[in-house]
């Protein structure tokens, strides 16, 4: 009874689409477009050189439109989502994404803006980007922000091009970034993609660089620190402005990763670290939906010494009327086409806006207080395994598999049970510098009545499961446990 939709419970059996095809089955009617049969007799190769041109049909799916839109929503309900369940994905903010930053981005007039369109008719569309770049400034006291990088690590990859050109035109040549252990593994990938030779700060036994460390590193050659703050082990960098101040004695720059902004958005300004340039990643911090590839936005801010070498085009604002400008001395050029992911800007805004100015401190704070939340109860259950128990954390927290080792539940398979609980897994082994870690990120969205389910679940599977569960779960998904080794060293891209 394998293959029939709908008779095994919740969780359906789906064929791929193309075995779903019948010969000359229709999605879509063409309405006549009045051409006569001779001219639509010609084939591609009739516009398309030869030597591109398709020698076979291409052997998509025929499908009607219900077979698409069901194979579609049957395969969508086998994934965990932030729509569907509590998400603690450490040092992801899988928060939940407000359905009113939905509405407005798809309204009519704003959701088939094409971005050719002549700018005197597009006016409000480049008066929300130059007033959100404001709203940015304000909040991070920085002086200007570029739209153009579209996720996070983009905006690392436009912020250290803008680091290059800014110690190329000085003339000198600066090859190092700093880069604590503690980083986002985007850092050092960004940086050695930038041309850049990026060296390992290894963070110091309270979970944060030390000042004092960061002295025997420095030379010459180091071009900036790139530093994320807080950072992956949930902790503020409490030696920030000294740490800064070293770096500028040093004729360098202090780049700061800003994709942990909910941990202190409305509470500390990014200028008062001393920080020369960050991205901000909106589709995390500003509650735009994220993950699986989905469209993003890594802002990068500048002060005001670097406003000339961010990328083009930017909105403009003179004498009444916004404009698209390039005027830029020491631009980096362009790092995406036209201006930004313009629909993620606007969920941002729209966020932004329905929070309003007083309540967007409360972000940070309620962040933090979840994740102290987590972290207390947690550490009560996990026994031994918050390796910061007596410090208090940012937005998000780490145990280490401690306790559920001794109870013979490796990492992996405590991630694997949750799943059976109905939650998705926090992040695992990562960071790496902390034994079989467990990072949670419980955000600001989620209810007491939610962590503390999620906290119950943890509780069973610490007393109450035994090794011989473990190894199978999980085991209420449509797919089991995969083999993990195999399935990256032979990825099968094919059907
Ligand atoms: C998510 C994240 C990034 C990368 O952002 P993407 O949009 O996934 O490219 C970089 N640094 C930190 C600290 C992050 O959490």
């Amino acid at each position: 009874m394998g293959n029939f939709p709908g008779i095994s419970g919740l969780f359906f059996d789906e064929d791929l689409l193309i075995r779903q095809s019948s010969k000359g089955v229709y999605g879509i009617s063409i309405p006549d477009c009045g051409l006569k049969d001779f001219e639509l007799k010609k084939t591609s190769a009739d516009y398309i050189n030869k030597k591109f041109a398709r020698k076979n049909d291409p052997g998509l799916p025929e499908v009607s439109e219900p077979t698409v839109v069901r194979h579609f929503i049957r395969l969508s309900s086998w994934n965990m989502c932030v729509d569907s369940t509590f998400y603690p994905l450490g040092s992801c903010t899988m928060k939940y994404n407000p359905k009113i930053n939905e509405l407005i981005s798809s309204l009519g007039n704003i959701k088939g803006l094409h971005p050719l369109t002549p700018i005197h008719l597009v006016q409000p569309a480049l008066k929300i980007i130059y007033d959100f770049n404001l709203i940015l400034c304000e909040l991070t006291g920085l002086d200007e922000f570029s739209f153009s990088p579209q996720a996070g690590a983009a905006g690392e990859f436009t912020g250290l091009k803008v680091i290059k050109k800014y110690f190329d035109i000085r003339g000198e040549k600066r090859h190092i970034i700093l880069i604590p252990d503690s980083a986002h593994g985007t850092n050092p990938a960004s940086s050695a993609l930038t041309g850049f030779t990026p060296v390992e700060i290894k963070t110091g036994a309270n979970g944060y660089i030390e000042a004092k460390d960061i002295e025997r590193h420095l030379s010459k050659d180091v071009a900036a620190i790139m530093i994320t703050n807080p950072n992956t082990l949930g902790i503020f960098e409490s030696d920030i402005k000294k740490i800064s101040e070293i770096i500028h004695k040093n004729g360098s720059l202090v780049y700061m990763d800003g994709a942990n902004f909910n941990a202190f958005i409305g509470n500390v300004k990014v200028l008062d670290m001393d920080i020369d340039l960050i991205q901000l990643n909106l589709h995390k911090t500003f509650s735009t939906p994220h993950g699986g590839g989905g469209p993003g936005s890594g802002a990068v801010g500048v002060r005001g010494f670097l406003k000339d070498y961010l990328p083009i085009p930017y909105v403009s604002f003179n004498e009444g009327i916004y404009n698209i400008s390039e005027d830029k001395k020491y631009t980096i050029g362009r790092i995406a086409p036209f201006l930004c992911n313009f629909g993620v800007l606007l969920k941002a805004y729209a966020y932004l806006l329905s929070l309003g100015k007083d309540n967007i401190a409360s972000v940070s704070e309620i962040a933090i207080l979840n994740a102290n939340y987590v972290k207390k109860r947690l550490g009560k259950i996990l026994d031994g395994a918050d390796p910061f128990e007596d410090r208090l954390c940012m937005h998000e927290c780490v145990f280490t598999d401690k306790a559920i080792e001794d109870h013979g539940i490796s990492t992996i398979e405590f991630a694997k049970l949750l799943i059976d609980y109905g939650f998705h897994p926090p992040t695992v082994y990562f960071p790496k510098n902390i034994h079989g870690a467990i990072m949670i990120e419980p955000t600001e969205t989620e209810s007491i009545k939610t962590i503390n389910e999620f906290l119950k679940a943890i509780c069973k599977i610490r007393f109450k499961t035994k090794k011989s569960a473990a190894l199978k779960s999980p085991r209420k998904t449509k797919v089991k446990r995969v083999n993990e080794v195999l399935a990256n060293k032979y990825p099968v891209f094919k059907y």
